[in-house]
């Protein structure tokens, strides 16, 4: 591996992490407590090209990488968990498939929107009975004439309410092999039968909008359709790939974010006459948090790293969600100990920063199926 942090990378990541704490860490107590969506700061985030990371520059965009795209997840997620699945599901998945495998007639109608702000995206794969085993979904389109009408449930879906449009997985073919009947479509927010269920009340990431979908004879014309007809299955795979990079991303500003903390605290944090950090049993937990998140980083960017290089990395992707989370979770829970019965209250955002991290051994693929992932990869090769 060749990889390096290009200059233009590391400007990247001072930008996003001076804004992060100025904009976002001040109010994501309130945006947790509140379960409120922030709309006040989308613009903000597009402005600084947040919300069109990976969009080319001549639709609006801010044409980045891969690299920078985790970039942007890790410092965003380091004050708010909430706000960097906003960001990481809106760039990588709704916005992300339409880049991918979009006509440009959608490519020129939803991706400016996206990245001014003007629209946040949806992606809806995941459904009541299918989950982990998605290629077991339900939801149908059935052709008429030029149109498509889609019948479903989706379930779990982030900006499913506050998002301007959703790409939306269905079932098009039920004569073949399960994965090979699938293909996606964009449905408008407001299009007759497409509707949201009330915010899902959640552990973590309680600022991000997740909702059930409903949708109900819902007519759509076949240029609303994203790649080719049951190709969607394969492609979702691709995008996922990806998507498994910013959730790592994500993972590691979590833990990170809880790091720090814990290096503040126990600095500061005095008993029997000294600081707590002089004692080695804190020092190690410290220690063990610093040596796993610099693991889980060379992973994930690594992985980032060769999907611009255009070579495969589902494998590597799989592997740094993998890591990444579970070492996150772990370091905000002894990044929660050493804060001691204070960091068990809300007075301090560590406790924000725990419920947030588990979301990142969950979605996107849980812990067990990227296991899957990696051993069918090794396995195959
Ligand atoms: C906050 C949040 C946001 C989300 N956002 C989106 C979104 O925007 N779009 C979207 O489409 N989905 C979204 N999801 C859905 C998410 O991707 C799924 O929750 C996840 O894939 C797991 O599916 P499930 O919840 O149905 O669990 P299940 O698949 O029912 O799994 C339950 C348990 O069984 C285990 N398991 C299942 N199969 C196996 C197996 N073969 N071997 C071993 N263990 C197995 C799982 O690992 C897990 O521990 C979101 C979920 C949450 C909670």
């Amino acid at each position: 591996m060749d990889f390096a942090f290009a200059e233009h990378h590391d400007l990247l990541r001072k930008t996003v992490r001076d804004f992060a704490r100025a904009e976002v860490a001040p109010h994501a107590r309130a945006w947790d407590h509140e379960e409120r969506f922030p709309h006040e700061i989308v613009p903000k985030l597009a402005a600084l090209g947040l919300l069109g990371i990976r969009i080319p520059e001549e639709l609006g965009g801010a044409g980045m990488d891969t690299v920078s795209y985790a970039i942007c997840v890790e410092e965003i997620a380091r004050v708010d968990g909430s706000l960097a699945l906003t960001v990481a599901s809106h760039n990588g998945l709704g916005t992300g498939h339409i880049l991918a495998f979009g006509s440009d007639e959608l490519k020129r109608r939803y991706l400016p929107k996206a990245a001014s702000g003007e629209q946040l995206a949806a992606w809806a794969l995941t459904e009541p009975g299918s989950g982990s085993d998605s290629a077991g979904l339900r939801t149908t389109a059935r052709r008429e004439g030029g149109d498509w009408i889609l019948n479903g449930t989706k379930m779990f879906i982030t900006q499913g309410s506050v998002g301007g449009f959703c790409v939306v997985l269905a079932r098009t073919n039920p004569e073949v092999a399960r994965h090979k009947g699938i293909t996606a479509f964009v449905v408008d927010h407001g299009t007759p039968g497409f509707t949201a269920s009330k915010h899902l009340e959640k552990l973590g990431c309680r600022s991000s909008d997740t909702v059930e979908l409903t949708l109900e004879d819902v007519r759509i014309p076949d240029s609303q359709r994203v790649g080719e007809v049951d190709h969607g299955f394969t492609d979702t795979m691709r995008i996922l790939d990806r998507g498994r990079v910013s959730i790592a991303a994500m993972a590691l500003g979590l833990g990170n974010g809880a790091l720090e903390m814990a290096l503040a605290y126990a600095k500061d944090r005095k008993q029997f006459q000294k600081p707590i950090a002089d004692f080695q049993a804190i020092q190690w937990m410290l220690a063990d948090m610093k040596t796993q998140l610099d693991a889980a980083s060379l992973l994930t960017y690594r992985a980032a790293w060769l999907a611009d290089q255009g070579r495969p990395y589902s494998q590597e992707a799989s592997m740094a969600k993998l890591f990444a989370s579970e070492a996150a979770s772990r370091a905000c829970n002894r990044s929660l100990q050493i804060h001691g019965g204070y960091g068990y209250t809300r007075e301090f955002a560590v406790e924000r920063h725990l419920r947030d991290a588990k979301i990142c051994e969950i979605g996107e693929g849980t812990s067990e199926v990227q296991r899957i992932i990696i051993a069918k990869h090794l396995l195959t090769r």
